[in-house]
């Protein structure tokens, strides 16, 4: 996803090697290709803005010494303020005291939520967990369906309402089909009597921000209270990214940040943008349709990837 900007960047690099001395005309005109070539790959202007002057001022605050020549000198600082737009540290989940650990998922339709439910649940699994799935977007047709399929392939146990069925009041598990919030606090009554440690609840998404899916979320929310909420964007969408992401923050709240589609061929500058913006850090990353096209994002090697 990051191939062209990382040949911009190299491109804009370039120009300094060899160089005994950097002028801050020099500096000046490679921050200028950097910060062309960040605004192309659509990382957001407030971001490139903070960028360039962060790097701009230690570039020409660097003191010539040590084993690094003033080009790497320069790629250094780029990498090191790449890194820190990127969240610095790697940020992982905060597992409950007390399990069962909930972990909310929420985003748009089409972001990736029901496919990283799976993804997640077969990481966890990996990790030593004994993680639950529950299906509570139940909005979508055949969301329900999809993370069956999904819990099935990762050999993750999956909570849902039985399709069109009232399940509520007179039913066993005392579920209201239909009625997303009831599933998801009953989801995660069955993980602590099943002793699963940790609880992966799926939502709805819209195709774009309304209040209904706001609120749906945060009634999920305040129900389960989870110890993590998780922001699911796809990487494809572009500057809607920070928009979404903005949106959610405000009308939900989250705690992290997961990258879908980085494998895509879009301009994912934006999805990279949402740190910075938001102040969330990018918890995961997921980059195919296979259950294994998923790690925890980590700031300096995505830097380091991006640098080439
Ligand atoms: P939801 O509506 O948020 O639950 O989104 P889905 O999980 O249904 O994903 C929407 C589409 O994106 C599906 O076709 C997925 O297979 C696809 N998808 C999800 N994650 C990735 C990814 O990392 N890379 C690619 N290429 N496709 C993905």
């Amino acid at each position: 996803m990051f191939d062209s900007l990382s040949d911009r960047l190299a491109d804009a690099l370039k120009d300094l090697r060899g160089k005994g001395r950097l002028s801050d005309a020099d500096i000046d005109r490679t921050c200028r290709e950097i910060r062309l070539a960040l605004l192309e790959a659509d990382v957001s202007l407030p971001v490139v803005r903070g960028f360039i002057a962060k790097v701009k001022e230690r570039a020409k605050g660097a003191e010539v010494s040590g084993a690094l020549n003033p080009a790497q000198q320069v790629v250094k600082i780029v990498n090191d303020e790449l890194v820190g737009i990127l969240g610095g540290e790697t940020r992982r989940i905060t597992f409950a005291k007390n399990p069962p650990t909930v972990i909310m998922l929420a985003g748009l339709q089409g972001a990736g939520k029901t496919t990283l439910a799976g993804k997640l649940g077969h990481w966890l699994q990996k990790q030593g967990h004994t993680p639950l799935l529950v299906a509570c977007d139940l909005q979508r047709p055949g969301a329900v369906s999809q993370l069956q399929i999904v819990g099935e392939r990762a050999g993750v146990k999956v909570f849902a309402p039985h399709p069109g069925t009232s399940i509520g009041g007179e039913g066993q598990l005392g579920v209201t089909a239909g009625d997303p919030v009831s599933v998801a606090r009953s989801g995660v009554a069955e993980a602590a009597a099943q002793h699963h440690d940790v609880v992966v609840i799926d939502t709805a998404g819209r195709l774009g921000i309304d209040q209904e899916l706001m609120k749906q979320a945060s009634d999920i929310r305040d129900a389960t209270e989870p110890d993590e909420v998780l922001f699911v964007v796809d990487a494809m969408i572009g500057q809607d990214a920070v928009s979404t992401a903005e949106a959610f923050q405000d009308g939900v709240g989250f705690t992290g940040v997961v990258l879908t589609k980085l494998d895509g061929d879009a301009r994912g500058g934006a999805a990279l943008s949402v740190r910075e913006v938001t102040g969330r850090p990018i918890m995961f990353a997921s980059s195919g349709e296979k259950l294994d096209d998923f790690d925890v994002f980590h700031p300096d090697r995505m830097a380091s990837r991006i640098l080439g």
